[in-house]
């Protein structure tokens, strides 16, 4: 059988691991890092059918510029003399029409549910990672808001989701896990979530079952190209024959990909979160205070509250006081009994979403390298379309017809 090296793992990369030995592939991975704390691992952790709107939609350009005077604010753009960034600049102002939208949509529902449906069936082998079905909340506080996230939920239950508009009492009646402080929400109820942590654990193990090789702490620096196949990996410690290379290396993928000579645009969507553990006051459904673009997520006993997207570069490592300042004032403003502080630095988690300027993954074969698939630019929806990446990820290998329709994904 032949030999797959995949590059990169996260969720993306290790999912991608798991399609193609279940169908009997030899599989390798690297990762530069220990593969403990990375994007895939601190995020909130929701699998979100109902997210079907991708960033670059209309009005995000001025929302954004008025965002980027405000330093507590959810979304900012780090301002740099930049090529790739004006290049991602200019991508992401063309495709932030209706026309995108209308056709992203579909898409991204198709694939969302299908990784719901691989999530079920992970969840019946073994429910250690906390898989839940409570849906997803969208709670308000401005009329403004509700009108926004109603259209949006009108526009997914055109799309056969589940979803229901309750007034504030409904929301309280709904969340008893504690007091809110909100004129209404919307309960998608498609939605489920689960403890990243535990599920980066679980499909570990999995891929050990497997017979996956895991060559964490080892970078990918090269490549030896022959007849326009990738041949060999050169890497920090040795080089690796291979007959079929996935690149899954998230907001690394534009450095690596110009080893290739493929041009990939994606910039970092710097977010941050922290998590509260054993907590037994807490929201008991996973919601998002819409105002302040904050992610809240119940994870078995703990909490964990995420948020803010700083489109920057991956050797900006700083946590934003100011940022994380606005995560805990929103928690404060929704939650009136909660009474957040602010987290310690060394509590902060961040990480680097993979943003693509039109806001789809890229699931794709490269159309020069013959044994090249790229699987990256998840943004904020990775661990969500995870699975059915993977298992794209093994169609697109194995000669199969797809899940579902790629052609949104293509490079
Ligand atoms: C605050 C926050 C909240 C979020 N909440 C959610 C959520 O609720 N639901 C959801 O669906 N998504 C969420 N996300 C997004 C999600 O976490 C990401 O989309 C996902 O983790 C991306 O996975 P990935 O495997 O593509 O990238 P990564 O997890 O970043 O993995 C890429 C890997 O490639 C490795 N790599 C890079 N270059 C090299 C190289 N040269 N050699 C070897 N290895 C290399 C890196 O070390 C890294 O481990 C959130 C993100 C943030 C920041």
């Amino acid at each position: 059988m032949k030999k797959v090296s995949i590059i990169g793992g996260g969720i993306i990369g290790l999912c991608s691991a798991y399609y193609l030995a279940k169908e009997g592939y030899e599989v390798v991975v690297f990762d530069k890092s220990d593969m403990n704390d990375g994007c895939s691992y601190g995020n909130a952790g929701m699998i979100v059918p109902s997210h079907i709107i991708p960033l670059a939609q209309p009005g995000m350009i001025a929302q954004g510029i008025k965002w980027m005077f405000d330093s507590h604010s959810p979304f900012y753009v780090k301002p740099r003399l930049n090529a790739d960034l004006m290049k991602w600049g200019l991508l992401f102002y063309k495709h932030a029409n209706l026309k995108h939208v209308e056709k992203a949509m579909p898409a991204l529902c198709d694939l969302s549910l299908l990784s719901k449906e691989l999530y079920q069936d992970f969840a019946k082998e073994s429910n250690s990672f906390f898989y839940e079905e409570k849906g997803l909340l969208m709670l308000y506080k401005t009329d403004k808001t509700a009108e926004e996230i109603h259209h949006e939920g009108k526009l997914a239950e055109a799309l056969g989701l589940e979803v229901d508009f309750l007034s504030k009492e409904e929301v309280s009646k709904l969340e008893k896990g504690t007091a809110t402080n909100v004129i209404g929400g919307v309960h998608y109820k498609s939605d489920a979530h689960i403890y990243p942590q535990k599920f980066m654990q679980f499909i570990k193990d999995e891929l050990n079952r497997l017979n996956v090789k895991i060559h964490s702490q080892t970078t990918v620096n090269n490549f030896v190209i022959k007849n326009n196949t990738v041949a060999e990996i050169v890497t920090d410690k040795g080089t690796f024959a291979t007959d079929e290379i996935v690149l899954a290396t998230g907001s690394w993928s534009p450095e690596i990909a110009k080893k290739l000579n493929i041009n990939i645009s994606i910039l970092p969507g710097k977010g941050y979160s922290f998590t509260l553990k054993g907590q037994n006051h807490k929201p008991s459904i996973p919601s998002i205070l819409c105002e302040g673009k904050v992610a809240v997520t119940p994870m078995n006993t703990d909490i964990r509250f995420g948020g803010t997207m700083e489109i920057t570069h991956t050797k900006d490592t700083k946590i934003n006081q100011n940022r994380l300042q606005g995560i805990v004032n929103s928690i404060n403003d929704f939650y009136p009994d909660l009474k957040i502080e602010m987290p310690k630095e060394e509590d902060t988690w961040f990480g680097f979403r993979p943003c693509t300027p039109s806001g789809m993954p890229i699931i794709a074969r490269d159309k020069k390298l013959k044994n090249l698939t790229v699987v990256t630019g998840h943004a904020m929806m990775g661990l969500s379309l995870a699975p059915a990446s993977g298992k794209i990820v093994s169609e697109i290998i194995s000669e199969k017809p797809t899940s579902v329709d790629t052609q949104m994904f293509q490079l």
